[in-house]
């Protein structure tokens, strides 16, 4: 059996992530309310507005118990707004992110000329094809404390795939693409989780 992974859906562009693990013939669940984390072994964060997302997570009564789950070891992965709301901390007043993942960001950090861009960029453990990255109001990871691999960089060495331990955070979207590599290896971090556990 593979994993089963939940999608928070509270806001932003948790359908293309359902869409694209359905394609994958990935079991899925939508995640608002916490007696919906029981049994899933995977959580992804999805892209929007972080602010929002944290709003709405602290009005569904949610957010601890998501935070225990990932803390007790249920895979977690946050997709742009979604990496925002996993950090430790923000340069930026608003919101309050989990304080769960050690790097500190800053959202819709790449400046109004350059708002949404694409680029290719190479992502450790997926081999040598690039990865065609998907960038929209996306944040920057400032700093990375302990613990914390990086996965990947821009050209300028700006880190944009972060991973430490069972959670995961890229300032892009690979779900508006058609390459599943992340996805897989995101499946493979769930998978772990299931058996720990
Ligand atoms: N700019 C958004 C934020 O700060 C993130 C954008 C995105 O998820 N594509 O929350």
């Amino acid at each position: 059996m593979g994993a089963k992974i939940g999608v928070l859906a509270v806001q932003g562009d948790f359908l293309e992530h359902l869409r694209f693990l359905q394609r994958m013939g990935v079991e899925t669940r939508e995640i608002r309310l916490p007696q919906q984390l029981e049994g899933i072994d995977g959580i992804i964060i999805p892209g929007g507005e972080s602010t929002t997302i944290c709003r709405l997570m602290d009005i569904y009564g949610i957010r601890e118990p998501l935070k225990r789950r990932i803390r007790s070891g249920t895979a977690a992965w946050g997709t742009c707004a979604g990496m925002i709301v996993l950090a430790t901390r923000l340069t930026n007043d608003r919101p309050m992110p989990m304080g769960l993942m050690n790097i500190v960001v800053t959202r819709n950090a790449f400046g109004r000329q350059v708002d949404s861009f694409e680029t290719d960029i190479e992502v450790a453990g997926l081999g040598t094809d690039a990865f065609r990255a998907v960038f929209i109001r996306a944040p920057i990871v400032q700093s990375v404390g302990d613990g914390v691999e990086v996965l990947a960089k821009l050209d300028d060495g700006t880190p944009v795939a972060v991973k430490q331990g069972n959670m995961l955070g890229t300032s892009f979207h690979p779900e508006l693409t058609d390459d599943t590599r992340i996805h897989e290896l995101f499946l493979g971090m769930a998978e772990a989780s299931s058996k720990k556990r």
